[in-house]
């Protein structure tokens, strides 16, 4: 097998002549056929990574200098467009729909030289945790095949997991993929709100989603997020500010300052092992002379609430476009009414985690109840950022865990949406406010599966988070 370590590694053999982009496309295809079961793909573009791998071959040959991402095999999640390839994100009302378009970071990666390797399972609009609200299927985690990889991103975690693609993109808008990362065992970092450009990104929830990056080693995820953010016309939520990005990063002298929350930490529905593992591992920073101090933290019960009122609300809004008539599917009965017709369409369209959100998210926006949901969870997002400035008026950095658990068994959770809805605790603050933050495979648990350190920086500050991240993931490497 094609062994790939980091993108620096691979272009050096590249340049060597020790491998070619088309033999990696070949060894990464060879896996996912072998790896099939575990049905991360939806679909792979075969012949065309394999003519792309020959046309950078070429390039190579020929003399030209490398591109930042040249030859490196990336997978999509099904929700970020590809111009001319289909994007269903994992949901009958999209099937055989085709993209117009490509998103700002397809292009990006493109104009890097990237191959696009395939699509990637997930949950259907991005909605759940486990991957198993997808209309095609459920993916298991390479880790242990009874288990769920996590969700919505889990085919693009796995994807990396069992080695199907150097690198991949996910969506994260609650945790999707930070939370798919932590359990399948490899870095998910979802950038600061602003950095990374929606467009072409498929909506969930406007004001909570970013494209996020899956990976093995921290420096890949930084080149690919320097590739991918900056400013975009097509998106206004983008930042306009020229950001410091990871490679204009220069390491800091002055003492780093971790602030963790004990609420969090003792927090019931927290895992014994998990809660210890976190626990010793902020010893350790102390006795490597860090500092890391407790701060309370109040709103941690009230943040999934306020997350759920708002992310179904804009859903319900957002998702009002698929109505039959201007995308994929269509419900075949003729002669309906327009109402009758729009009905017909999103029932059978639409799975039910999806349509049970579109329903809350109606009811918490209607006139009735629009103050008792809508307005409160907007207060609890206010207050939230409040603490949050707060908080990092005195600490560079919070250390959170990225789950309650390791990974669900398959099934598990699936007929209890409340139980699931409640294991996003330690992700939805990142997205509520906005900041960035990143899941760092840092541990093992006695089950055998792997579980992660969850970091959170200042918004716009995911240069110094990455380089935190990677810093901690040495410290426990010793
Ligand atoms: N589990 C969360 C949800 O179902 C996160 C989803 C996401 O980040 N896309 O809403």
């Amino acid at each position: 097998m094609f062994e790939f370590s980091s993108i620096e590694q691979y272009h050096a053999q590249l340049q060597q002549e020790n491998t070619t982009c088309e033999w990696a496309v070949q060894q990464y295809l060879l896996q996912i056929k072998k790896k099939q079961a575990l049905n991360a793909f939806i679909e792979v573009f075969e012949k065309e990574s394999l003519e792309r791998a020959r046309q950078l071959d070429n390039k190579r040959k020929a003399g030209l200098p490398l591109k930042k991402l040249h030859g490196v095999i990336i997978a999509l999640k099904d929700v970020i467009c590809y111009k001319d390839h289909l994007i269903s994100a994992a949901s009958d009302i999209l099937k055989n729909f085709t993209s117009l378009y490509s998103a700002t970071a397809v292009e990006r990666l493109l104009a890097e030289d990237a191959i696009i390797i395939g699509r990637t399972n997930c949950d259907e609009f991005a909605m759940g945790s486990t991957n198993e609200n997808s209309a095609y299927g459920r993916v298991l985690n390479a880790l242990d095949e009874t288990r769920t990889p996590g969700g919505s991103s889990g085919g693009s975690a796995v994807a990396v997991q069992a080695d199907l693609c150097m690198i991949s993109l996910g969506s994260d808008t609650g945790g999707s993929v930070r939370q798919p990362a932590d359990f399948c065992g490899i870095i998910g970092l979802k950038p600061s709100y602003g950095r990374v450009s929606r467009y072409g990104l498929i909506a969930y929830a406007s004001s909570f989603d970013q494209i996020g990056i899956f990976g093995k080693n921290i420096p890949d995820i930084c080149t690919v997020l320097d590739v991918i953010d900056g400013p975009d016309e097509y998106d206004s939520t983008v930042s306009q500010k020229n950001l410091k990005t990871c490679s204009d990063y220069s390491e800091e002298q002055r003492k780093l300052r971790f602030a963790f929350f004990p609420e969090a930490l003792d927090h019931p529905s927290l895992d014994a092992e998990i809660a210890t593992s976190i626990k010793n591992f902020i010893e350790e920073l102390k006795k490597d002379g860090y500092q890391v101090s407790p701060v309370s933290f109040e709103l941690l019960d009230y943040i999934v609430p306020a997350y759920y009122v708002l992310t179904t609300a804009e859903a319900s809004s957002n998702l009002s476009r698929y109505d039959g008539i201007k995308y994929g599917y269509q419900t075949p009965e003729a002669g309906l009414e327009p109402d009758e017709f729009y009905k017909r369409t999103r029932t059978t369209g639409f799975g039910k985690e999806v349509k049970r959100r579109i329903m809350l998210g109606t009811f918490v926006l209607s006139a009735g109840y629009y103050d008792a949901y809508f307005t409160r969870a907007q207060k609890v997002r206010k207050r939230l950022a409040e603490t949050t400035d707060q908080i990092f008026l005195d600490f560079d950095f919070i250390l959170l865990p990225t789950a309650p658990s390791t990974a669900f068994k398959l099934g598990e959770k699936i007929n209890d949406p409340v139980t699931m809805y409640l294991a996003d605790i330690y992700t939805v603050m990142a997205n509520l406010t906005g900041i960035p933050a990143i899941s760092i495979p840092l541990f093992r648990h006695s089950n055998g599966l792997s579980f992660g350190l969850q970091i959170m920086a200042k918004r716009f500050d995911d240069p110094s988070l990455m380089n935190v991240a990677d810093h901690l993931m040495k410290i426990k490497l010793q």
